[in-house]
């Protein structure tokens, strides 16, 4: 039998290199579908036809958009009434007495900051630390495509109950890669500015989500670690947290945790979807039997959206707060996607996001139920928010979103009716 080591390479069992056309691969692994083993892949194997049919998830309804909207927020809220405390299942990792040894995950914070946002830095940092890490000492990754000041490394080490460390970006991973045609990247900024869309104009901001999309696991300094909690300067943490979120996710056999689900602008990512529909066609040993399909097809609440993107809703998860496995990122499926997403271009072009692309990838190439929403923590990122119903919180009021002219943007919804299990659902 076969497997790959990588997307080109195909090796017996006693790793012999047999083959390394493209062409072949696809060859291969429609023979080998359902008798062989594959190396990262534990799945049923789906054929392209299966994912097509799975990916053409279309709901129906009679009621116009607006009550669509109001519908999902009246469930939101409704399952937001509810009051929860902690996770109920799995073991619950306790902070160590005052002192004592403590045996933590290969784990840490990590944040991508500018010096000129020190201050939103510390206020969120101290909440961090106040909910959480003063009681678990994590270590923290301070990342930047600049070298961060002097003041900067104090500030942080004085605020901080774990280590520091402080990476500066190489500057051939954060800028435009050398496939990327400057002069259409300029035309391209100059029409998303005439639809005012957010950070139209910015080169740096797309330089920043293509990082964070596929390349901040791959920092020499980060590859020591499998687990990260992404946090951002500015956002507040409303909840007390008494056990070890990375332990959490370890001992349960999570990938990816998350607190806010919403929409994008679908100009934003016009073409991420065709463009991963190629690359699942040629490779559909990668896609979960179990992935959030109907998530990331549904075309009720905003149907423009998944016009617009050739069938993409456009629904993530807000990467402003992650939890996550890098190992995830670092695995074949993801990162042979990334390298295609590099060859069309559309991180600068369009200006995709980090989040849309963890989610997509997320929801296709993972165990849905390896995805865990964080009910418990608190949490807001302006202008929405997380809050659930717990005497562990305080700060916000319990079930509020954002502004209710914002509430067609709420995709959290569509995750809890399309793709949580029972099981699941009591998780709290
Ligand atoms: P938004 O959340 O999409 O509005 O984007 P932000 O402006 O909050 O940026 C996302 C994250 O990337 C934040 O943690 C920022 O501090 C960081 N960030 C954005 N642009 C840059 C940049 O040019 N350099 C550095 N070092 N960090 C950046
Ligand atoms: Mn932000």
């Amino acid at each position: 039998s076969f497997f790959y080591t990588d997307s080109n390479v195909i090796t017996d069992t006693s790793k012999t290199i047999i083959g390394q056309s493209n062409g072949l691969t696809d060859k291969i692994s429609n023979l080998w579908q359902g008798s062989g083993s594959h190396a990262n892949i534990d799945h049923e194997i789906l054929t392209y036809p299966q994912i097509e049919d799975a990916l053409t998830f279309k709901q129906t309804s009679d009621k116009r958009r607006s009550e669509i909207v109001k519908d999902n927020m009246e469930f939101y809220h409704d399952f937001f009434d509810k009051e929860i405390s902690e996770p109920k299942k799995g073991t619950l990792a306790r902070a160590p007495a005052q002192g004592a040894d403590y045996d933590r995950a290969n784990a840490t914070l990590l944040v991508l900051v500018r010096n000129e946002e020190l201050n939103q830095l510390l206020h969120t940092i101290r909440q961090i630390e106040e909910h959480w890490n003063s009681k678990f000492h994590y270590p923290y990754t301070f990342v930047n495509d600049q070298e961060f000041s002097a003041k900067f490394k104090q500030s942080v080490n004085a605020a901080t109950s774990g280590k520091c460390n402080f990476v500066v970006i190489p500057k051939e991973i954060w800028d435009p890669p050398a496939n990327i045609d400057m002069d259409k990247l300029f035309h391209e900024i100059d029409i998303m500015e005439e639809q005012q869309i957010n950070y139209a104009g910015k080169l740096s901001y797309r330089n920043m989500c293509r990082f964070n999309s596929g390349y901040f696991y791959q920092l020499d300094f980060l590859k020591q670690f499998k687990w990260y909690w992404r946090f951002e300067p500015g956002t507040n943490y409303f909840c007390d947290i008494d056990y070890d979120l990375f332990k959490f996710m370890e001992e349960n056999d999570k990938t990816y945790g998350f607190v806010i689900s919403l929409y994008d602008a679908p100009q934003t990512v016009e073409t991420l979807w065709p463009v991963t529909l190629d690359y699942v066609k040629k490779n559909p040993q990668f896609v979960h039997p179990n992935g959030a399909f109907k998530w990331l097809t549904e075309n009720l609440q905003n149907p423009w959206h998944a016009r617009a993107t050739e069938g993409y809703s456009t629904c993530h998860f807000w990467s402003n707060f992650e939890i996550a496995n890098m190992d995830f990122y670092r695995g074949e499926a993801y990162s042979g996607w990334i390298k295609s997403l590099e060859e069309n271009g559309g991180f600068y072009y369009e200006r995709w996001g980090d989040a849309p692309v963890h989610s997509v990838g997320i929801g296709l190439f993972e165990d849905k139920d390896k995805v865990h929403w964080f009910r418990d923590i608190g949490y807001e990122h302006s202008p929405y928010k997380n809050c659930p119903k717990s005497d562990k919180c305080s700060g916000c009021s319990a079930g509020d979103f954002g502004p209710g002219s914002l509430d067609d943007q709420n995709c959290m919804s569509n995750w809890i009716k399309l793709e949580m299990s029972n099981e699941q659902l009591a998780w709290y």
